[in-house]
């Protein structure tokens, strides 16, 4: 199947359907690849699911403390299942929600990898490697967004030592979990487990949790998580992360010194990286650095910014919804109509 498109876009994530609908409304057509499911991780396994079960913590921390306000409760129980049930119907209702606009938008879907053979062309290959489209393109958008980065000579295996995904679906709150990283999905995790009654350790490298946020931000946070008896080793690092049969095992360093902490559950939240491999980026030239494509020394927010790789105006890069990439297609679009 060979077809022609104005636009293909790699990866079906909030940078990438977004951009789709736009250039569609704005007169391009347009296809879309994915090789999982439309929404990619914000919607499937990041922002969405995440809120859910924050909503729930929230509403578990307001009925513990439901006294205060004239309430009393025997033997508040919560069902974990159902907790986890009703984020995973979320998630899916908003992915469900993406299949539609793409529809409404006239924008056709194509399941499966994509892998740029040349500046015009997305090779669409099925999940054992077999081509099964070919697409050609004016324009090709990478947004195949990232995923999580693991601490190099960690063993990740999805039961005891796992990453926020995982986090998403556990069985039952486990009676400890030690977090790697406190950075927003760190300490979203620290506190919807700790609702349910799991001892929470985040263990973070800078000085303060949220390194990114406002100092202020993060020191009320970090006094309210101590207060409920969250503990926070910040200025530590995590030397190493050993698994046995029935815990897993960190080894801390800091200024003074270091410890060993157990937990039964280790969730790594060090911060990601790109998914770039397999797009075919080094074959036609694109540089990549750091396992993401590089940005040269460009500011912060421009690095959300669709950027012109190589060989004229064909192939950009984009992640996340971004006003910028909006401007850009309109103004593609309008280039193409004169
Ligand atoms: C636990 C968690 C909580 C988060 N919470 C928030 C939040 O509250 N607010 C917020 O703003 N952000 C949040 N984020 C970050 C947010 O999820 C990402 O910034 C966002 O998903 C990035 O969008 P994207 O489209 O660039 O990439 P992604 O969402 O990663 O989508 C990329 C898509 O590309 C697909 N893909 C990859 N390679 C290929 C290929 N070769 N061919 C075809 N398809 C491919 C993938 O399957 C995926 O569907 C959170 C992330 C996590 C992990």
């Amino acid at each position: 199947m060979i077809k022609n498109y104005d636009l293909v876009v790699i990866g079906g994530g909030p940078g990438g359907y977004v951009a789709a609908i736009r250039a569609s409304q704005c007169g391009m057509k347009t296809a879309i690849v994915e090789k999982a499911t439309l929404g990619g991780v914000c919607l499937n396994w990041g922002c969405i699911p995440t809120k859910a079960l924050l909503k729930s913590a929230e509403q578990m921390a307001f009925l513990n403390e439901a006294s205060k306000w004239g309430f009393n409760f025997e033997n508040l129980k919560f069902d974990f299942t159902n907790i986890i049930q009703r984020s995973r119907s979320i998630a899916e209702e908003n992915t469900r929600g993406v299949d539609f606009l793409m529809k409404k938008n006239k924008i056709d879907v194509i399941r499966g990898t994509g892998t740029i053979t040349d500046t015009a062309t997305v090779s669409v290959n099925d999940s054992k490697g077999r081509e099964i489209g070919r697409l050609m393109a004016k324009h090709i958008i990478i947004a195949t967004g990232g995923r999580a980065r693991m601490i190099p000579g960690v063993k990740f295996d999805g039961k005891r030592i796992i990453t926020s995904k995982e986090a998403l679906f556990l069985k039952k709150p486990p009676r400890s979990m030690m977090i790697i990283g406190a950075g927003s999905i760190g300490v979203e995790f620290g506190y919807f487990y700790h609702t349910f009654g799991t001892k929470v350790t985040i263990v973070e490298m800078m000085p303060h949790i949220l390194p990114t946020a406002d100092s202020e931000i993060s020191s009320t946070l970090k006094r309210i998580f101590e207060k409920s008896g969250i503990v926070i080793d910040t200025e530590t690092r995590v030397e190493s992360v050993k698994l046995a049969k029935t815990k897993v095992t960190a080894k801390l360093s800091d200024s003074k010194g270091g410890k060993d902490i157990d937990a039964d559950c280790c969730l790594v939240a060090i911060g990601v990286q790109g998914n770039i491999e397999g797009l075919g980026l080094e074959k036609i030239g694109v540089k990549l650095e750091k396992n993401t494509i590089a940005t040269d020394k460009l500011p912060m927010w421009r690095v959300f910014m669709p950027l012109v790789t190589w060989q004229g105006s064909r192939v950009w890069h984009i992640s996340h919804p971004m006003k910028p990439s909006f401007v850009w297609i309109k103004s593609q679009a309008r280039r193409q109509r004169e």
